[in-house]
């Protein structure tokens, strides 16, 4: 029998489905199994990539505003968490087993990728039965890791690996040999030879054998963003010279058997995994000549750098990853062992320091939009025309300027053949009327005559080419200059700060509303009075995507009744963003919400951490805010009593101003 294949849309007359807004927004590429859309037209996070683990980002943000809680709002799912977690563990165990690989694999997390609080102790709650541990890269990240460490539980507290980098202090050192007392698994990584030099006195002082780790300058180089991590000429760890003086340095004062783990950090975000293999292969080397050569070594830390694919594109480019974390792990078991097996030397353990790959996807930002604006496609021709005789009107004197009437020229002959040839008359007389103005030949009425006309031309452009299904060259850049501004509360500086920094791309898509077609196109700006603070690319497989496909933002009904709450998420913000973020304009740390699922999927608020209130963001600046109280509290009391403002008055500015301090650094409506 034959089917008869009805395409979807027809059958449902057009209707737009939540299947097409997946698609358009790229949520099952970037999402990899834990987000997607629901058949309520809303995102919905699975934790365990589960449809039955579901939980619908709309519904929460709204059971959030109903307990007083506002966007933004970062949501944290230590579901996600653990489930990466796991997801690492198994892609390693699984490849060792197939490949009998005899070493072993730890993954330790670098906690500078997000110190805070409440990830640190998840995260190393779950290392505890993952046989996962923790990385210090400076001294207050020691500290932290120090007391961190003492809280997992008894196993954490002898067992799991501590590894420390970057550049140390005899204070710092001094600390870690103390702490191998306390039991700690802490192995210091000697960036510089003064380091050895430290540990080795130390050791002897306090009598301990500590486990040395040593990093090295590999001659393979790095890649990307981070390239100068690795290479001869990177800031860190020793040269191949310098480690062979360290051997005989510990051998000389029978320390040799200490040395015991190899180190390198290629870079972060490896998009191509060429670039691990190379020093993979490098690093083993080492590792292999410096077994022979007595050292007492028994890991390989091969550093961060396992990527995150947060365009969705699976392709060797800044914002994504050409490998799978199986890959990565079939991958580097694969070159240690087979360089290990040929020189006849014991597995190693492995370790990786995969900050990004661990929390990146854990983390979610949920925005709202205050407001649009717009270029009108409408140029009001009846206005122009009234606007242009009154410019000739008796006693007037004028005329109307020539750019005026080639614009109007254009647009009222504009036809589906002379597309191009109208955007090239629209623009050059757009650039002489501005060049009038400027000069001082030309009104201000002239001057929005010509705005009006140009933004109307573009726009039937734009709709004349979607309707020959192609758009001219000459015209690529119209659509962005001619789509609409959303603006989102929320800092770009504070919540997604790589993204102005090193243009890192973040998915973001509408939580809501999606089995309705997004009928406009816009860029995000934030609420910084930066023009830096927007968002204008997006993820998508082409390379350049510079507008977002967004729904209308609805008015409410009244004056000043702001608009119908429209939310986007930001996705995959786990790592770096919330540590890099700054105080921009003052706004600060947005509110934090750990979501966690149920036996029965349904999920409940774990952990609410507050934003910064303005309070809190002005003392960071060294404010003192009762001071500042009460030289308000005075101004209002010598207004009041010189009749500039009445009692009631002072009153409820006194207040606001009270309010305002310990409210929220974002808007609130
Ligand atoms: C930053 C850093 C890491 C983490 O890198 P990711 O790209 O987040 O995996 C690991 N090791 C060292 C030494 C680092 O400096």
């Amino acid at each position: 029998m034959a089917t008869i294949n009805i395409p979807k849309n027809e059958f449902l007359h057009g209707r737009w489905t939540a299947d097409e807004s997946a698609k358009l927004y790229g949520v099952n590429d970037w999402g990899k199994g834990y987000v997607a859309v629901n058949q309520y037209g809303n995102l919905a996070v699975r934790p365990t990539k589960r449809a039955e683990h579901s939980v619908d980002l709309f519904e929460v943000v709204q059971g959030l505003r109903q307990r007083g809680i506002h966007t933004p709002v970062l949501l944290r799912f230590n579901d996600i968490l653990e489930y990466r977690l796991k997801e690492i563990r198994k892609a390693f165990d699984d490849t060792m087993a197939e490949q009998q690989y005899g070493g072993g694999y730890s993954c330790v997390y670098p906690i500078k990728v997000n110190q805070q609080r409440h990830v640190c102790e998840q995260m190393a709650s779950l290392a505890v039965n993952l046989n996962f541990g923790l990385e210090a890269g400076s001294k207050p990240e020691l500290i932290a890791v120090l007391g961190l460490s003492a809280t997992a539980g008894g196993a954490g507290v002898n067992g799991m690996p501590i590894i420390c980098n970057g550049f140390k202090d005899s204070e710092f050192i001094e600390t870690v040999i103390l702490a191998t007392k306390l039991g700690r698994n802490i192995i210091p990584v000697v960036e510089k030879f003064t380091e050895l030099e430290l540990i080795v006195k130390h050791a002897k002082a306090y009598g301990v054998r500590p486990k040395i780790g040593i990093r090295v300058k590999l001659s393979s180089k790095g890649a990307g963003r981070w390239e100068s991590s690795a290479g001869v000429r990177s800031k860190f760890g020793l040269f191949v010279s310098e480690v062979i003086k360290a051997v005989e340095y510990l051998k000389k004062h029978d320390m040799l058997d200490c040395l015991n783990l190899l180190h390198c950090h290629v870079g972060s975000q490896l998009y191509d995994i060429r670039v691990l293999k190379n020093a993979v292969n490098e690093l083993s080397h080492v590792y292999c000549e410096l077994v022979k050569m007595g050292a007492g070594l028994t890991m390989l830390d091969i550093g961060g750098g396992m990527g995150v694919d947060y365009d969705g594109s699976q392709s060797a480019w800044h914002s994504s990853i050409n490998y799978t974390v199986a890959e990565y792990a079939a991958d580097v078991v694969y070159r240690i062992k087979s360089v290990c097996d040929d020189a006849k030397v014991k597995h190693p353990m492995i370790l990786t320091e995969s900050g990004r790959a661990m929390v990146a996807y854990s983390s979610i930002l949920v925005i709202d939009v205050v407001g649009t604006s717009r270029f009108d496609p409408n140029p009001d021709i009846v206005r122009i025309e009234s606007d242009m005789a009154a410019e000739t009107a008796a006693g007037a004197g004028g005329e109307v300027p020539q750019p005026v009437l080639d614009l109007l020229d254009t647009y009222k002959n504009l036809t589906d053949r002379n597309i191009v040839e109208a955007y090239h008359d629209a623009t050059q007389a757009r650039d002489e009327a501005m060049s009038l103005f400027s000069l001082g030949y030309m009104s201000l009425p002239m001057r929005a005559a010509a705005e009006r006309l140009f933004w109307a031309i573009g726009h039937k452009l734009l709709e004349k080419s979607a309707k020959k299904g192609e758009l001219p060259a000459e015209l690529e850049t119209l659509p962005e200059s001619l789509s609409d501004n959303y603006f989102c509360n929320f800092s770009f500086f504070q919540s997604m700060p790589d993204s102005w920094a090193i243009d890192q791309l973040f998915p973001i898509c509408p939580i809501h509303r999606l089995n309705e077609q997004p009928t406009r196109t816009g860029i995000l700006c934030d609420i910084t009075c930066d023009s830096d603070g927007k968002i204008d690319n997006f993820v998508d497989k082409r390379i350049d995507k510079r507008t977002l496909e967004l729904h209308e933002v609805r008015e409410l009904p009244g004056d000043c009744a702001g608009v119908e709450p429209y939310y986007l998420g930001v996705f995959l913000l786990g790592a770096y963003q919330e540590i890099l973020g700054d105080l921009h304009n003052l706004l600060g740390d947005t509110h934090a919400v750990h979501i966690a699922l149920d036996a029965a999927g349904q999920w409940h608020i774990e952990e609410v951490i507050e934003g910064d209130t303005v309070e809190e963001v002005l003392q960071y600046v060294q404010y003192d805010i009762a001071d500042m109280k009460r030289a308000m509290r005075m101004d209002v009391e010598a207004a009041c009593k010189q009749g500039r403002i009445t009692l009631p008055e002072g009153k409820a500015l006194l207040k606001f101003y009270d309010d305002g301090l310990e409210g929220y650094t974002y808007l609130e409506e």
